[in-house]
């Protein structure tokens, strides 16, 4: 992000919260003048990456929580604005949490904090598998092909 007063590319992060949907307000300070300066970003724009346990960059992508999530949910009382509203909440902690990176851990924990509020069957599902693949990333299609072995019992 480049300081508007002195055009120096170097600025930190002092706050940042949700405002609109899909926009970031970060209140940021320029690390050569020391001016602050408000920014709103496009969440489509930030380049947040998830580290994942092996230490590998992947895409942060709100789409995998909500696969992970339709398939813990599976046939339960759970709708899918009450999806949606999770996954924003996850993504909106992300964003506000993290600039550029995130430990995969850290989104499964926030996961799993707000699934067990919602509903104690998907919670399990979805933690026994997070618990062995500890990965967001990973755990989604391991999540469908053990939800299918089940249903074929
Ligand atoms: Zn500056």
């Amino acid at each position: 992000m480049i300081c508007p007063y002195c055009r120096h590319d170097e600025t930190k992060v002092i706050d940042s919260r949700t405002s609109a949907e899909f926009a970031i307000r970060r209140r940021r300070e320029c690390l050569s003048c020391n001016r602050r300066f408000t920014t709103y970003e496009k969440i489509e724009e930030l380049p947040i990456k998830v580290i994942k346990k092996d230490g590998s960059r992947v895409q942060f992508n709100r789409e995998k929580i909500r696969e992970g999530l339709e398939k813990a949910c599976y046939k339960r009382p759970v709708s899918e604005d009450q999806i949606e509203a999770l996954v924003s909440s996850v993504e909106a902690e992300v964003y506000e949490n993290f600039e550029r990176e995130v430990p995969s851990q850290t989104i499964g924990e926030h996961v799993m904090n707000r699934l067990r509020k919602l509903d104690q069957v998907a919670f399990v599902r979805f933690a026994s598998v997070y618990r062995e693949f500890k990965d967001v990333n990973d755990f989604v299609e391991e999540l469908g092909s053990m939800l299918k072995q089940r249903t074929r019992k």
